[in-house]
């Protein structure tokens, strides 16, 4: 069955990467929480989408040019008036649930990988009884040379609209090769089943992202993806659960 992951806790359910919406998110029937990571500048590790402060929360400045304190500071718009969660916090949130991690590395504000972090974020989550239970993510192919020389984790490569367009299929796969990569991931409009095809035809795992309409689900659902992510993940269990009676009646 197509795995869920609650995108950054279900960001149109609970605001974007919340302590309610990873608390939600850790009692769903679903697989995995996918939530991005920053370092600060003393050294804390924050769970938080945008690498600034700006869009999201009631303050402003760049996550890792600032104390934890300052940035724990911060209150996230639409979360009952909850602050950023560091990733030990958001593992302690998770102790007691089957639900996955996975942790994507994003660039930071100047667009590139932060130095010497996915080491740090290893560490941590090892330091935390998770790492095992961890896949990794990143648009960036530099964050996933880092990721093979750090840990023995599944990680994936995120591929955007603009580069699946501008590499095209054969080269996309050729570029996934030469990174070792297994899986990739595809913004879901992108997806299509020669894609699919092509993929795994090369040994290489298919999944989707930012699935977050019915239509978008359905479609994630019907192109048998092993993964996708959504914002709505209250959503995407009601409607893999449909889809599930469906063909259980169909094959029956
Ligand atoms: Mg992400």
């Amino acid at each position: 069955m197509t795995r869920i992951a609650s995108h950054r806790g279900g960001t149109l359910e609970f605001g974007d990467s919340t302590p309610a919406g990873f608390s939600a998110t850790a009692a769903m029937a679903l697989e995995e929480v996918e939530f991005d990571v920053h370092p600060t500048a003393d050294g804390a590790i924050i769970v938080h989408h945008d690498p600034t402060l700006d869009r999201t929360t009631d303050r402003s400045g760049i996550i890792a040019e600032m104390t934890s304190t300052d940035v724990r500071a911060a209150t996230i718009d639409y979360s009952g008036g909850s602050h950023p969660l560091t990733l030990e916090e958001l593992c302690a949130l998770f102790e007691n649930s089957p639900v996955a991690f996975r942790c994507e590395f994003k660039p930071g504000a100047a667009g590139h990988g932060y130095r010497d972090f996915v080491p740090r974020v290893i560490e941590t989550l090892a330091a935390n009884g998770r790492l095992e239970t961890t896949v990794f993510s990143s648009f960036l192919l530099e964050t996933l040379i880092a990721l093979q020389q750090s840990s023995d984790q599944p990680f994936l490569w995120l591929v955007s609209p603009p580069v699946l367009h501008q590499l095209g299929v054969k080269a996309m796969i050729s570029v996934a090769r030469q990174y070792n990569v297994p899986e990739i991931g595809l913004n879901i409009d992108t997806a299509t089943p020669e894609i699919r095809d092509a993929l795994v035809s090369e040994g290489i795992a298919f999944g989707c992202w930012a699935a977050h309409s019915a239509q978008q689900i359905e479609k994630a659902l019907a192109l048998g993806a092993k993964v996708f992510t959504t914002d709505r993940p209250s959503l995407a269990i009601a409607v893999r659960e449909a889809w599930r009676l469906r063909n259980q009646e169909i094959s029956a």
